[in-house]
């Protein structure tokens, strides 16, 4: 599990969030675990209905699978926006640094260098 580090919202809602990554192992198959963190999401509170990015109490998402890549109706892993995001690549790196994401090839300490590296000055 890695430290919890706080990142600014995305979308209209209006509070921080606390973000955080674990690496779980499972004998589940991914729709299986999505059923699962979602009923933790459940029991947290969060309600479904509205807007995508609201405020929510709770949001557990799959980023990577030891199994590759997954995409059906419901669930596409790794997660679409993870190599976007630095709140999920920061805590990410803490704990998988050498884990590499089968679409890019890269490893999710790569991503996020390549992420956080300072945009070049404009001409
Ligand atoms: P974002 O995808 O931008 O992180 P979100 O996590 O806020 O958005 P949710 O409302 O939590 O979106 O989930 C919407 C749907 O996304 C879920 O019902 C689920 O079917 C789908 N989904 C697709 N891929 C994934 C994934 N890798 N992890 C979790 N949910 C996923
Ligand atoms: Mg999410
Ligand atoms: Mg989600």
């Amino acid at each position: 599990m890695s430290a919890w580090t706080r990142s600014r919202p995305l979308g209209p809602s209006l509070r921080e969030y606390a973000n955080g990554a674990v690496v779980v192992r499972s004998g589940l198959e991914p729709r299986e675990m999505l059923a699962v963190l979602q009923a933790i999401e459940v029991a947290f509170g969060r309600k479904r209905q509205g807007q995508r990015w609201r405020s929510r109490t709770l949001d557990l998402d799959i980023v990577l699978w030891s199994g590759g890549c997954w995409a059906d109706e419901v669930l596409m892993v790794p997660h679409r926006e993870f190599r976007a995001r630095a709140f999920v690549l920061g805590p990410a790196v803490q704990i998988a640094p050498r884990w590499r994401d089968p679409v890019s090839g890269l490893t999710l300490k790569h991503l996020r260098a390549r992420l956080t590296r300072r945009a070049p000055p404009p001409r």
